[in-house]
């Protein structure tokens, strides 16, 4: 095992589940951000001969810039923002040594994306996810010279060629069984030769389209392939020293944990704790392989160990936020003693692919939430289903909502959580409440300019 992996008062051994030591390492935006945050993380790479599969996620700032060029009105508004995806690639390049070596494979992978900008209309959903491929697929290969000038044998891989997903542009569906015989094929034979550096968040559909597995989705990638190659580990390096009580960026108060179950970090990723993708932990689950996330640039302040088994399992572990929530109820006098209106209700969103997060009922009336991030399927769907609800019920509609998760262990049988909590939150309105269908979570609804005090006191109050 490594030193790395050792490091650290907080972080425990990872359990050893089998013989394999592949290890697979994500490095995220912050850690590829330039040359040095580069170097940093080839440390960490070549400190420990167990990584032999890496995957990258576009320098800082570079998935923002392509997603601007997609949005922008003309093609000179798209150039403008090209130059920053530019200047943040030669600045790295300019720091290789041998340049020579890669300086042609970026100049084209910037031609062929300065190409697509020329086209005189909207980006189709399908260039839109080929522009936002650019930024991966340049760090992967200016991050594989980085090891090379290190000594490493190295080459960066493609991974359209094996993580197989649906034709979903901006959210694909990765397809485990494809990806698994595609892995065994293409890319598991080159990781007994080589450190091989390949793309997070990046995919491609049957056709060989480019998808993308929505914004943050690299960690997701890292689990999947971690999965596919039948990982000992997969490490998640960020610009935290592993995941905390809460948002640090909230709280000077937040505390790093160093060992939690899959379940509640599973529950923390998709209540809006932003280290992790939301998805990351179903291929770990799946296949029971611990998740460690450390800091690239402290790797050896310890980090957080996710597991299936863990020492402790407090009733209160964390509180995550997502913000820019929607709150929508549904009432329908109409449906008193009636059957089927849940049902009813329930059966338009689906069709309309909305997913809920929150739901509290009465019987004629039901209150649900849903996520209003920009590219959600509330932004897209929305407004068909509500017409569709409307046609047999009062809708109302609340917008700016923060959702606050405290999670923990059996919360739903814990004598005193709603005691605390309500002390702790006395004077805030809270909008809605979910507990007891989870005994990993207690969700409330407040306003989003009261959700960042809201959480810093609570924190207070249960940590
Ligand atoms: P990367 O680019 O490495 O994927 P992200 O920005 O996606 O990094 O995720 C790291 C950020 O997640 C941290 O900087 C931190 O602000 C935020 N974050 C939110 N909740 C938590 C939490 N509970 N613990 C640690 N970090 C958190
Ligand atoms: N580069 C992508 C994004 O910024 C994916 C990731 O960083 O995980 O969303
Ligand atoms: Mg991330």
């Amino acid at each position: 095992m490594s030193n790395l992996q050792n490091s650290g008062a907080a972080a425990p051994l990872s359990p050893v589940l089998n013989q394999n030591p592949l290890i697979v390492a994500k490095f995220g935006g912050t850690s590829v951000a330039d040359f040095p945050a580069m170097s940093r993380c080839a440390d960490i790479v070549l400190a420990d001969p167990s990584i032999k599969l890496i995957v990258v996620s576009a320098s800082s700032g570079v998935t923002n810039l392509l997603v601007d060029i997609t949005k922008a009105a003309d093609v000179a508004g798209r150039v403008s923002h090209y130059a920053g995806v530019e200047r943040i690639t030669y600045n790295v390049l300019q720091q290789l040594q041998q340049q020579h070596l890669v300086g042609a494979a970026i100049e084209q992978l910037l031609l062929e994306l300065k190409t697509l900008l020329n086209a005189e209309r909207a980006f189709t959903d399908a260039e839109k996810d080929l522009v936002l491929s650019f930024g991966e697929r340049l760090s992967s290969v200016l991050f594989a010279q980085v090891l090379a000038e290190r000594g490493a044998a190295v080459s960066s891989f493609d991974v359209r060629r094996v993580m197989r997903t649906d034709s979903r542009f901006g959210k694909g569906e990765p397809q485990i069984d494809v990806i698994a015989t595609l892995t065994a094929q293409y890319l598991l034979p080159l990781l007994n030769q080589q450190l091989i550096v390949t793309q997070g968040f990046i995919g491609a559909d049957a056709k060989g389209q480019t998808t993308t597995l929505g914004r943050g989705g690299s960690d997701y990638s890292a689990a999947i392939l971690g999965e596919a190659v039948g990982a000992r580990v997969v490490q998640i390096w960020t610009d935290v020293v592993g995941i905390f009580t809460t948002d640090p960026r909230l709280t000077s108060d937040a505390r790093c944990i160093a060992e939690i179950s899959f379940d509640e970090a599973a529950e923390m990723a998709t209540f809006g704790a932003k280290v992790l993708h939301p998805a990351t932990l179903i291929p770990a689950m799946r296949q029971n392989i611990p998740v460690f996330v450390g800091s690239s640039r402290e790797p050896d302040a310890g980090g957080t160990w996710i597991s299936k088994q863990v020492d402790t399992k407090p009733s209160y572990r964390a509180i995550a936020l997502r913000k820019a929530q929607t709150l929508i109820t549904v009432k329908s006098p109409a449906m008193l003693h009636a059957a089927g209106f849940l049902a009813r209700v329930f059966d338009i969103l689906s069709r309309h692919q909305i997913s809920v997060d929150l739901v509290t009922t009465s019987e004629i009336s039901v209150a649900l939430t849903l996520d209003d991030a920009p590219g959600s399927a509330f932004s897209n769907s929305i407004e068909p289903a509500l017409a569709e609800l409307k046609a047999f019920s009062e809708v109302t509609v609340e917008q700016d909502l923060s959702l606050i998760a405290v999670i923990g262990n059996h919360l739903h049988s814990t004598r005193g959580v709603t005691g605390s909590l309500f002390q702790a939150l006395e004077k805030i309105n809270m909008r809605l409440i979910c507990h007891g269908a989870s005994r990993h979570n207690l969700c409330f609804l407040v306003q989003d300019q009261e959700a960042a005090t809201v959480v810093k006191e609570l924190h207070q109050a249960l940590f």
